[in-house]
């Protein structure tokens, strides 16, 4: 085992935040108390929503849209296959069906041309092209939701989306859990649907430890998921009455405090993280048989979550990841397909080659050490260490 020389990722923390999670635990609050209010607050403010709702993970936190957004059984959600694993688990927890829309090239996010199709297919009720419904677990209908997902910090095409939401009525829920402080034509990612999710895994722009936060203007919608996230207590329940099934989806008071600093460094955290990224681009945009991420136009501030570069097809990515490894450099694959996950392919009999866009993208991607408190040597070695591994991982 090769000792890594570079963290893959890692949390930016500083005394602030640890003074901040002391103090919590010199009080006998613990749990639901003014420090997750606080947090609340602090993201409401920075997103202009109406409300914030904290909870134990974007996992959580997107689970709790779908329920407010009244997806259930048999639902059909179209939402995008290049993305982590609980954009569509969440849909799954309902009995719902994800129907998968292939993504655009550049962006890898959720093809809006494509999208349209699909929505426009549906609503029409009639013969549906085969391929865009899961071979079996599904069955044809009008769907009741988009659940868009900006992905490594790049908001989807949302003059598009929220155009077809429109047009076909569905509720569209915004996955922006990796994209904290990104703006699609000056506007907040997260903020183009009814409901959008922030995430704080230890990897994510800022971190709470496990975290998220649902944001959302819909007041029945932000009590009814308030009510979720606290074993269904309603406003005015006691303790022991649930007026609906819920869930402990509870940030702790730890972890809210913790946000807060968080929250208020998340200016100089996207900077650094800008920083790191340019030093990157300086690097390896004139690197053969590299690729890098390419910006959309309308996408004015990118948010960057991982730094994803795109490998030619004929440089082996996972031998590349290999010579890597063994030089002190983690990477990882970015994305494999949700429709190619063994349990994916049970359920709804998808089969390589359904999405070949996000497949492609999925084959190609490598995502390189990347976090706000890298120093420029460090990128400088990453780099090194790529270009010198490259000419050994050619398929012959
Ligand atoms: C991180 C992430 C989530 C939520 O992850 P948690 O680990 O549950 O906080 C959801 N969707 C995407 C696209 C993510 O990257």
């Amino acid at each position: 085992m090769t000792t890594n020389r570079v963290p893959m990722s890692s949390p930016d923390i500083t005394e602030a935040e640890r003074q901040a999670v002391m103090e919590v635990l010199v009080t006998t609050v613990l749990s639901m108390g003014e420090k997750t209010q606080a947090f609340e607050e602090a993201v409401c403010k920075f997103s202009g929503s109406a409300h914030a709702i904290a909870v134990s993970s974007g996992t959580s936190g997107l689970h709790l849209c779908v329920r407010a957004a009244g997806i259930g059984a048999g639902d059909l959600v179209l939402t995008t296959p290049f993305s982590f694993i609980a954009s569509s688990n969440v849909l799954l927890y309902e009995n719902a069906v994800p129907v998968f829309v292939d993504v655009d090239m550049d962006t890898g996010n959720i093809d809006p041309t494509r999208l349209a199709q699909v929505a426009e297919q549906l609503a029409k009720g009639g013969k549906v092209a085969e391929t865009w419904l899961p071979r079996k677990g599904a069955s044809a209908k009008k769907p009741k939701a988009i659940l868009a997902v900006d992905v490594f910090g790049q908001p989807a095409d949302y003059d598009a989306v929220t155009a077809i939401a429109k047009e076909h009525d569905l509720v569209l829920i915004e996955d922006s859990c990796e994209a904290l402080g990104a703006e699609f034509k000056g506007k907040l990612a997260g903020r183009f649907g009814q409901m959008g999710v922030y995430a704080f895994y230890p990897n994510k722009q800022i971190t709470t430890g496990e975290g998220g936060v649902v944001v959302t203007d819909d007041s029945v919608a932000a009590d009814f998921m308030r009510a979720l996230r606290n074993q269904g207590r309603a406003p005015g329940d006691s303790w022991l009455r649930h007026t609906h099934l819920g869930y402990n989806y509870r940030l702790t008071e730890l972890s809210a405090a913790l946000g807060r600093v968080q929250m208020e460094r998340l200016g100089e955290l996207l900077t650094k993280r800008e920083q790191v990224a340019a030093w990157y681009k300086q690097r390896l945009q004139d690197v053969n048989l590299v690729e890098l991420q390419p910006l959309a136009a309308n996408t004015t501030r990118m948010s960057w979550f991982v730094y994803v570069i795109r490998l030619a097809p004929q440089v082996s990515r996972d031998r590349l990841a290999q010579l890597l490894a063994e030089a002190g450099i983690p990477t990882r694959p970015y994305f494999a397909p949700i429709h190619l996950q063994p349990f994916m392919i049970e359920r709804f009999g998808y089969r390589t080659g359904d999405f070949p866009i996000a497949e492609d993208l999925g084959r190609r991607g490598l995502a390189l050490p990347f976090s706000s408190v890298m120093i420029e040597d460090q990128v400088d070695l990453v780099c090194r260490q790529l270009q010198s591994a490259i000419p050994k991982a050619l398929d012959k």
